[in-house]
């Protein structure tokens, strides 16, 4: 296709703000899927995107629009992930583009991730289109929300659009305005093929399929492939593009947008963000900007039943193949026996790989309490790095102790500031700046400051929003308040290790790194947990915080009286053990510790104790 045809563009929105939605309806206008085949959130296609509704892995999708001008157009649509987990996704998916449509929903406005997207997507040097949507809400406020957006990023009355991606309201408008609007791609069109690799999957019979978008040169479908930054090298199985069925080509053009089979055994292989070129005529070099992933959260994830080692590698390995950011060492934890130390981008994406484990790979998991990578400066002079507060080395050496910090943006109607502020310097942020982001009372509209949002920015710890963070704001702002960070570095701390001891062992799946100042506070409302958690056993039970060896809280658990005992422990015994298998299988999963029996909640009440 001639490139003065085509348009590359992406969605940009807060999440539910209607990304995937409008997706869908730009899909049937152009007549990509057949009506009776339409589901809703088309692009959303792994099940577990369906069930919780939210885009995990960008998919790009090729749409054939005839033009106002009676020619046709290559639309091809890059559906981003809206959290920032996957914020890098987001950015590769950006480079990608010429355009970026940019939805905002029109009874809630302006969101942090709102914010972020519009910051990430002028620094592509995107064409923005600014889309109101869900304007058939009886609640949406579309001109209020157009004012809004148009003063937050400079827009004139005239470009703001407005659509309804339910009802499908305004979307011819929307694919004229991307026609019109959106720069068509440019780059030489002959020479050494440069490929951005945006996104990629792992099939068993093509091997890493890279969704790329093709900057200069061209990719035949045959041929040996090259990996700019690592020097691999494949032989390519097939081109192709989404439509959104896969489409097999001949080749892919510069400024296309479409997918290589590259034969490469994972997708570690072929990292987002890097470059594909033929060995025969190869780029001397990447497109820039690559940056291999870094995983910011670490746990320890381990068979709940201690036999299923080997099924839980083997699956991680599988995983991994199709998920880049997903690292894994081996651990041994003296609690909790055999299993991984794994490393994700964050909550959410632990979340996501969990849950994939135990659904697609059928292992039963117990995972341990999430932390951050810390950084240690020892006084005889060496710098380690630890992804687990069991690695941590004696306090007596340490000279130092580091953890990483975001910038923190908040988006909060003003009747929640002293709620925000509270929450965020209870977990040590720094206040840097507060800023109204429209005086609705000023410009006359009259409905006054209810509508008055503010955009707080904080630097914290990540360790502090790692757990419940993001709930507790929605809960003090009635789910108005909306969030993003970013990672800005290390700062030095005044850090501790915190360990549990069950019966006088230490568990040390339970120990977590926290600052001081909040030591005692925890220490004293873990172990209160716990005492509720662990079942009472035939003896007493005493369960211990402790720092540096210091006993700081302490609870008992008081033994099971005998009568008790004689109704549980008669019976049937086959019946028992099919129980005792039952509960195995099932949520109350049991670990034993020493002579303790140790429920999986234990283990995640770390997580939910209050600070
Ligand atoms: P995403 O997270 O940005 O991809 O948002 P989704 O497309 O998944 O939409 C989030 C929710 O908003 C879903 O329940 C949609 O049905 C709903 N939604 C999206 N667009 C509209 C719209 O134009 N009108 C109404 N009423 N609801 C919409
Ligand atoms: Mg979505």
């Amino acid at each position: 296709m001639n490139a003065s045809r085509i348009r590359n563009f992406c969605i940009i929105a807060h999440i539910d703000h209607g990304k995937s939605t409008l997706a869908d309806r730009l899909l049937q206008a152009t007549g990509a899927v057949d009506p009776r085949l339409m589901l809703e959130q088309h692009l959303d296609s792994m099940d577990l995107e369906r069930e919780r509704g939210i885009t995990i892995k960008a998919q790009a999708v090729r749409l054939g629009h005839t033009a106002a001008d009676g020619q046709t157009c290559q639309l091809n649509l890059i559906d981003t992930p809206g959290h920032v987990d996957f914020s890098y996704e987001v950015s590769r998916s950006l480079t990608a583009c010429e355009g970026a449509l940019l939805v905002v929903d029109a009874a809630q406005g302006i969101q942090a991730q709102t914010l972020a997207n519009v910051y990430l997507a002028m620094e592509h040097d995107l064409k923005i289109i600014p889309v109101i949507n869900k304007i058939d809400l009886e609640l949406a406020e579309p001109e209020r929300v157009s004012t809004e957006v148009q003063q937050a990023f400079g827009f004139s009355p005239d470009e703001m659009l407005y659509v309804s991606a339910k009802s499908g309201i305004g979307i011819d408008g929307l694919l004229e305005a991307i026609v019109d609007r959106i720069p068509s791609p440019t780059g030489a069109a002959d020479g050494p093929l440069k490929a951005l690799i945006f996104d990629s999957m792992y099939d068993p019979y093509k091997g890493v399929v890279a969704y790329v978008r093709v900057f200069e040169g061209s990719a035949p479908a045959r041929g040996k492939v090259r990996v700019v930054s690592s020097g691999a090298e494949s032989e390519l199985l097939e081109a192709g593009f989404f439509g959104p069925t896969p489409t097999v080509v001949q080749q892919l053009e510069a400024g296309e947008v479409g997918y290589l089979a590259t034969g490469l055994k994972s997708v570690g292989e072929a990292p987002v963000g890097d470059t594909l070129t033929m060995a025969s005529d190869p780029a001397p070099e990447a497109l820039k900007g690559y940056e291999p992933l870094k995983p910011m959260v670490f746990a320890g994830l381990y068979p709940a039943d201690g036999e299923d080692y080997l099924g839980l590698r083997e699956a991680l390995e599988k995983l991994q193949l199709n998920d880049a950011a997903l690292s894994y060492v081996p651990e041994t934890s003296m609690a909790l026996g055999n299993g991984f130390r794994c490393g994700f981008l964050g909550l959410l994406h632990m979340d996501i790989v969990q849950e994939r484990l135990e659904r697609e790979y059928g292992v039963d998991l117990l995972a341990t309490s999430p932390s951050v990578a810390y950084r240690v400066s020892l006084y005889d002079g060496g710098e380690i790095e630890i992804d687990s507060p069991a690695l941590l080395p004696d306090p007596q050496r340490i000279a130092e102790l580091s953890e990483p910090w975001l910038e923190l943006s908040i988006i909060t109607p003003s009747a929640y500031i002293g709620a925000t502020m509270e929450l965020v310097q209870s977990r040590r942020g720094e206040f840097k700046k507060m800023e109204y982001l429209q005086h609705d009372g000023a410009n006359g509209t009259g409905d006054g400051p209810a509508h008055t949002r503010v955009l707080f920015e904080y630097d914290v710890p990540l360790s502090e929003v790692l757990l419940d963070f993001h709930d507790q704001l929605k809960a003090r702002s009635q789910g108005y308040a909306s969030m993003d960070y970013s990672v800005s570095g290390y700062r030095p701390g005044n850090l501790v290790k915190l360990d549990i001891l069950v019966a006088g062992e230490p568990v040390d799946a339970l120990s977590v790194i926290l600052h001081r100042e909040n030591s005692y506070r925890r220490g004293k409302a873990l172990v209160e947990q716990l005492k509720e958690l662990i079942p009472r056993q035939l003896f007493e039970v005493p369960i211990q915080a402790a720092i540096g060896g210091r006993i700081i809280s302490r609870e008992t658990i008081r033994a099971l009286r005998k009568d008790v005992l004689a109704k549980l422990y008669g019976g049937d015994v086959t019946r028992k053990q099919k129980l005792l298998k039952k509960q195995a299988k099932g949520k109350k999963r049991m670990k034993r510790v020493g002579s303790v029996e140790i429920p999986q909640e234990a283990f995640l009440s770390v997580l939910k104790v209050e600070r």
